[in-house]
C-alpha cells in the first residue's frame, strides 16, 4: 500500500511478479465504478470470490469446500478477513475446529508477530473490540502502549525548546511505549476464550522455527526501512551473505520462537517480568528511553465501555478514547446524515464537497478537545450529541468551503454548549501504519481488532536475542506540551485506530477498521458511507477511492476520484493535493448476515478472507 501520508510506508502496491491477478482489483474497480458512477447505475456487482486466490495457504486448504478463500468470500459458519492467507488461514483453522472469534484472533495475532512484524505484533499495542453472543454485550480491550513512568512532557523537544524533527523522533527509545499487545490477548482469552493458549500459540511457533517465505509487503518494509532498523533487526532480516531478505526469501527468527515458546509456557509474566522484560527495558534505555522492568510489570489493560452512536438505522460501536477513532468516523458520518448525502452521487462534486467539510468539521474538534480520558476531561458525549451535530452541519454551504483554505485558512473548532475549547497546538500529520483484522464465529461472535507498532517496523529497534520489533507509539502524542495529548508519565498517545462493530437491533451486522494513522479514520468512514449509503457490496464498499483531510486542507484523494469533481469543487475554494495519493488505507470487513457471512480483505496489500462451512462435506 501506498500511503502517502504514512510516509515510510514504502511502495505496498506491491504489484509484482508474484501478484494474483486480481491484485490490481482497486484500480480495475475504480474505472469500473466511474463508469457506474456516471451511469448512475450504483452497485458494482463483485464476485463471490476471486477465481485467482484458491491455492492453499497454510493452516487450511482453500481447495477444500469447508473453507472459502478469496478477496470476498461467503459462508456459514465462520469467517476471518486479515492483511496475511498465512495468518487468516491459521485463524480460520481454529474456527473450523470450534475455537470461538476470539480464540481465533489470538493465533492471528501470534502469527502476524512472526509473518508481520512490521505492522504488529508482542512490542505493540492495540484495540480489541468484541461481541459476545451469549451475553449479547460487547467488551473492548483496551492494550494500548503507555508512556513509561519517567516520561516527561518536554522529552521530544530539543535544547532550544523546538521539536525533535519527527524524521528523527521515530526512532528514539523515548518512542517506545510499555507494549500492550501480550496482556491484551491473555485477557481476551481470559474473558472469551475457550481454547488453551498453548494451542493457539503453536502456529506463531512452528512458523518462527521452520519458517516461511516472506510476501512483497514484508520486503519493502525491510528495505524501505533499513537504515532504521538497529543489528539485531538487519541481522533477522537478512540471508546468510547479509543482504536483506526479498520477495519469495525463507525467513527463520528462533529468538522470536523462544520468546513465543515461554509465553506459551509461561503467559505474560513471561513477557513483563524477567529476562525477557529486562532485555526489553534494556533495548529501550539504551535508545534513550527510561523505560524500566518496573515499568513492564506494572502495565495492564483496560476494559472500556464502547462509543456508541446511533446512525442510519444501525449503531456504531467501537473504541473510546484514547482513541479518537470510533467516535471521530461516527462525528463525519452524523454530520454527513444532517447533510442529507445520499442525494448526491457517490462519485459527484457534491458528495466530495461535503465529506471534505464534514471531515474538516469532525478533526477539528479531535484536535481540540482530545487525549487520554484518564489525564483529560473530554467532552465526548457533548460532541457526539445530535444537536451540536446538527448546528455544526449547518454552517456547510453548497459551492462555498467553511474557511479560505486557499488562503491557508483552516476550520475552526465548535465549543458545544457548556464546553471551553483548550487550544492545543497543532500535531504533526501522524504517520504510521498497522493491521486490522475481524473474526466472526458460528455462534456470531464476533472481533474487530487493530494491532500496531505505529509505524512500519515500529522504532526499528528489535530486542536482541528476542526477535521482536518495537513499537514507537509515543510519537502519537503531540511534541509540543500543551494541549490535552501531551506527554505525560503513564499516559496513553491520542490513536486514530477504529475498530469497529456495526450492530442492528443489538446485533453485530458489520466489522470494519484500517491502518494508516490519520487516514485511518477516512478509510473506515468512507467505507461505512460506500457500504450503508451508497449500497455497493463489501469489497466494492473498501476498494472505492476515499478521499482524506483534516481541519486544514490539502484533500488527499486515491486513483478514481474523478478529476471533474476536483475541477469543480476547486472552483468552490477546496484545495486538492497535486497529485493522487496513491492506495490509503487497508480495510478489512466482515459482512453478518442471518445465515451467511461475508468477508472481504482490501486488495491494496495480499490479504484474504477465509471462510468456514463447517457442515460442508469433508
Ligand atoms: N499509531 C497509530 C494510531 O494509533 C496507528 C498506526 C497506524 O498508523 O496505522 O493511530
Amino acid at each position: 500500500m501506498t500511503n502517502r501520508i504514512g510516509g515510510n510506508e514504502g511502495d505496498g502496491n506491491t504489484s509484482g511478479p508474484s501478484d494474483p491477478p486480481g491484485v490490481r482489483r482497486r484500480a480495475l474497480l475504480a474505472s469500473a465504478g466511474t463508469a457506474a458512477g456516471a451511469l448512475g447505475i450504483g452497485t458494482l456487482p463483485v464476485a463471490a470470490s476471486d477465481a485467482w486466490s484458491t491455492p492453499d495457504v497454510r493452516g487450511v486448504g482453500c481447495a477444500h469446500p469447508q473453507f472459502t478463500c478469496g478477496r470476498q468470500v461467503t459462508a456459514a459458519d465462520g469467517m476471518v478477513s486479515s492483511v496475511d492467507p498465512i495468518a487468516s488461514g491459521v485463524a480460520a483453522g481454529v474456527l473450523r475446529d470450534g475455537g470461538t472469534a476470539v480464540d481465533a484472533a489470538v493465533a492471528l495475532q501470534y502469527v502476524l508477530t512472526v509473518t508481520q512484524p512490521h505492522g504488529s505484533g508482542i512490542g505493540g499495542g492495540g484495540f480489541m473490540v468484541i461481541y459476545d453472543a451469549d451475553a449479547d454485550a460487547v467488551d473492548v480491550i483496551d492494550s494500548r502502549e503507555r508512556a513509561p513512568r519517567g516520561a516527561t512532557a518536554d522529552m521530544f523537544l530539543d535544547e532550544d525548546g523546538d521539536p525533535i524533527p519527527f524524521a528523527d523522533r521515530i526512532r528514539l527509545g523515548e518512542a517506545v511505549g510499555v507494549p500492550g499487545t501480550v496482556m491484551g490477548l491473555e485477557t481476551a482469552l481470559d474473558r472469551h476464550g475457550t481454547r488453551p493458549r498453548q494451542r493457539l500459540l503453536t502456529p506463531a511457533i512452528d512458523l518462527a522455527s521452520d519458517g516461511f517465505p516472506i510476501d512483497g509487503v514484508f520486503a519493502a518494509q525491510i528495505a524501505d526501512n533499513w537504515e532504521k532498523l538497529n543489528d539485531a533487526a538487519t541481522a533477522a532480516y537478512s540471508d546468510a551473505n547479509g543482504r536483506p531478505l526479498t520477495e519469495g526469501d525463507t525467513h527463520v527468527n528462533p529468538d522470536l520462537a523462544e520468546t513465543l515458546e515461554a509465553i506459551e509456557r509461561d503467559g505474560p509474566a513471561a513477557f513483563y517480568e524477567g529476562d525477557i522484560a529486562a532485555d526489553l527495558a534494556a533495548t529501550v534505555r539504551d535508545a534513550g528511553g527510561s523505560m524500566t522492568t518496573d515499568d513492564l510489570a506494572a502495565y495492564d489493560v483496560t476494559i472500556d465501555d464502547p462509543v456508541r452512536a446511533e446512525w442510519n438505522g444501525v449503531e456504531i460501536v467501537g473504541q473510546p478514547l484514547p482513541s479518537s477513532g470510533p467516535s471521530t468516523v461516527a462525528s463525519i458520518l452524523k454530520l454527513l446524515d444532517c447533510l442529507d448525502i445520499g442525494r448526491y452521487d457517490r462519485r459527484s462534486p457534491a458528495m466530495y464537497h461535503l465529506v471534505g467539510e464534514a471531515t474538516s468539521l469532525a478533526w477539528a474538534d479531535r484536535n481540540e478537545y482530545m487525549g487520554d480520558p484518564e489525564f483529560v476531561d473530554v467532552p465526548s458525549d457533548a460532541l457526539l450529541s445530535d444537536a451540536y451535530l446538527e448546528e455544526r452541519a449547518a454552517l456547510v454551504r453548497a459551492g462555498e468551503t467553511l474557511a479560505d483554505y486557499e488562503a491557508g485558512e483552516c476550520v475552526a473548532p465548535g465549543a458545544p454548549s457548556g464546553v471551553e475549547p483548550v487550544r492545543g497546538p497543532s500535531p504533526d500529520p501522524k504517520r504510521g501504519s498497522t493491521t486490522h483484522f475481524s473474526v466472526v464465529d458460528a455462534d456470531r461472535n464476533a472481533v474487530s481488532y487493530t494491532s500496531t507498532i505505529e509505524q512500519l517496523m515500529g522504532s526499528g529497534l528489535m530486542v536482541p536475542g528476542r526477535g521482536f520489533m518495537l513499537n514507537n507509539e509515543l510519537t502519537d502524542f503531540d511534541a509540543v506540551p500543551e494541549g490535552p495529548n501531551k506527554v505525560a508519565p503513564w499516559k496513553r498517545p491520542l490513536s486514530s485506530m477504529s475498530p469497529i462493530l456495526v450492530l442492528r437491533d443489538g446485533v453485530p451486522e458489520f466489522t470494519v477498521g484500517s491502518p494508516g494513522g490519520w487516514t485511518i479514520i477516512t478509510s473506515v468512514a468512507q467505507t461505512l458511507l460506500h457500504r450503508y449509503v451508497y449500497g455497493l457490496e463489501p469489497l466494492a464498499a473498501l476498494s472505492e477511492p476515499t478521499v482524506f483531510t483534516t481541519e486544514c486542507p490539502p484533500i488527499m484523494w486515491e486513483d478514481g476520484v474523478p478529476a471533474r469533481a476536483r475541477e469543480a469543487t476547486s472552483r468552490f475554494g477546496q484545495v486538492w493535493s497535486d497529485t493522487s495519493s496513491g492506495d490509503i488505507g487497508n480495510v478489512q470487513v466482515i459482512e453478518i448476515g442471518d445465515d451467511e457471512l461475508r468477508g472481504a480483505a482490501d486488495p491494496t496489500r495480499d490479504g484474504r478472507a477465509v471462510g468456514v462451512d463447517r457442515g460442508r462435506p469433508q
